[in-house]
């Protein structure tokens, strides 16, 4: 059966709002001068201001953003992951059973609904997940461990929202919460969970680090985050070189100056915190009694750990990384669209070319139907060939498709720009069929 043909995309439609000429003014809620991603997000139609802290995400943000929760979702999988969604709004009681309705101070959105019920816009959830288990009142030990995740916006009151999606006072985290029946088994989760954000990582192309961390508001024993190596990072690091020793400079003391392994002297650098790990213990099941039953027929506190992720974080610092100062890189899992055909300029000698690429367009979303939605016909022809492709390296879309003067030929051939091999090369229908059906997407 013929497969049924999906209208086209047409850059001329979509919501993309480009503003590379306004140096990013836009950016700036409060006059500091925006960092790269924020820019370029900014600048290439991606992310639009809405208030301090607060991006509204336009459709190709959102494109990579789902992209991105697919992979987190694979990741979080792999190590044993259920996926729930827990509600945003959040009684005060778990947080003043906690201590952290006090302890969390400014940053919590407090608010109180039509009775005068206290609530707040959860900034994470360990009181609400720890209830939730809590109210299972027949959990046996057979059914751990548990691992639930969620990816939700998460609220907090910073006190100096910055650097675009970097730091939001709304953004979206993935945050997992495991539930074991002791503390060694706690541990296999940890590692577990470990493990599958650094595959994470490296699938996303970003060489993330695992350091030694303090566990702050959220508590707990052992803790690691994750950082992202970049000159904007509000965190400081030391790391050994080879690789045997890194941590959060907060935590080692300043004289510290040398790998507690092999003597190499440790390197300063500043880092994005993409995510952050804890070993909670009880902590958080001991306050709301989250039991189960042991294989003896005794209830025990279960032991906990919990994980985020910093999803629209990851997402900027991706793009803050891989970027040139004019120019958007992307993990290529997550650019928001994988292929762009620039025809002929309307008018020009070439224009025949059009209707060979449209055509062109139309096979590779047959041959390739994993490239679904991933296609974009840039129909601005009354723009010339080069300042489309001027667009599209700035956007930076994988590979882009140019019926330029050889498409006249006979057999007609195709300008293939390929990003990550950072080559160009002339290829026929069947050339760019093959080397696109190929491509692998999240
Ligand atoms: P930071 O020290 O950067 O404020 P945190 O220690 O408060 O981070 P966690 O409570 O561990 O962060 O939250 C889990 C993850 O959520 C962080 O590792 C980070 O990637 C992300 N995150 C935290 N705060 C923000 C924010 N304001 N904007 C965007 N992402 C954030
Ligand atoms: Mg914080």
């Amino acid at each position: 059966m013929a497969a049924l043909l999906r209208p086209r995309l047409l850059v001329s439609r979509l919501f993309q709002p480009l503003c590379w000429a306004e140096g990013g003014e836009a950016a700036a809620a409060g006059g500091e001068a925006p960092c790269r991603s924020q820019r370029l997000l900014v600048q290439g139609g991606l992310i639009s201001p809405a208030a301090p802290g607060c991006y509204h995400y336009l459709p190709a943000a959102v494109r990579a953003l789902e992209k991105l929760v697919a992979l987190v979702d694979g990741a979080m999988r792999a190590a044993g992951g259920q996926k729930l969604s827990m509600p945003c709004l959040s009684a005060a009681e778990a947080w003043r059973a906690s201590g952290r309705w006090e302890r969390m101070g400014a940053e919590l959105f407090r608010l109180a609904d039509r009775h005068g019920k206290g609530y707040c816009l959860a900034p994470t959830h360990e009181e609400a997940v720890t209830e939730l288990l809590a109210a299972q009142s027949n959990l046996s030990y057979r059914q751990l461990p548990l691992r639930l995740y969620q990816v939700t916006r998460k609220f907090r009151d910073e006190p100096k929202p910055r650097l675009g999606l970097l730091r939001g006072r709304e953004f979206h985290m993935k945050d997992m919460y495991t539930f074991d029946a002791s503390a060694e088994a706690a541990r296999r989760s940890y590692e577990l969970v470990c493990d599958a954000y650094g595959r994470l990582f490296r699938a996303l192309g970003l060489r993330v680090v695992r350091v030694q961390a303090d566990a702050g508001a959220i508590g707990g024993t052992v803790s690691h985050e994750f950082q992202l190596p970049a000159e904007v990072g509000e965190d400081r690091l030391a790391l050994c070189p080879a690789g045997h020793f890194a941590a959060n400079a907060e935590t080692i003391s300043a004289e510290q100056a040398a790998c507690p392994t092999c003597g190499e002297p440790l390197t300063r650098t500043r880092g994005i915190e993409v995510g952050h790990t804890f070993y909670l213990g009880t902590k958080y099941s001991s306050v709301f009694n989250a039991t189960f039953c042991t294989a003896e027929n005794k209830l025990q506190l279960a032991e906990m750990g919990c994980y985020g992720l910093g999803v629209t974080r990851i997402l900027a610092a991706a793009v803050e990384v891989l970027s040139t100062e004019d120019s958007i890189r992307w993990p290529s899992l997550i650019a928001p669209y994988q292929v762009c055909f620039i025809p002929p300029k309307k008018g020009s000698r070439e224009e025949k070319g059009a209707a060979l690429l449209e055509r062109l367009y139309d096979d590779v979303a047959e041959a390739a139907p994993q490239l679904a939605g991933d296609l974009v016909l840039d129909d601005r022809t009354q723009l010339t060939i080069g300042k489309r492709l001027k667009d599209a390296d700035r956007l930076g879309y994988p590979y882009v498709i140019i019926a330029g003067k050889k498409a006249c030929g006979d057999p007609a051939v195709f300008e293939v720009w390929s990003q990550n091999a950072g080559e160009v090369t002339f290829l026929t229908r069947e050339g760019v069929i093959d080397l696109l059906s190929k491509v692998r997407v999240s």
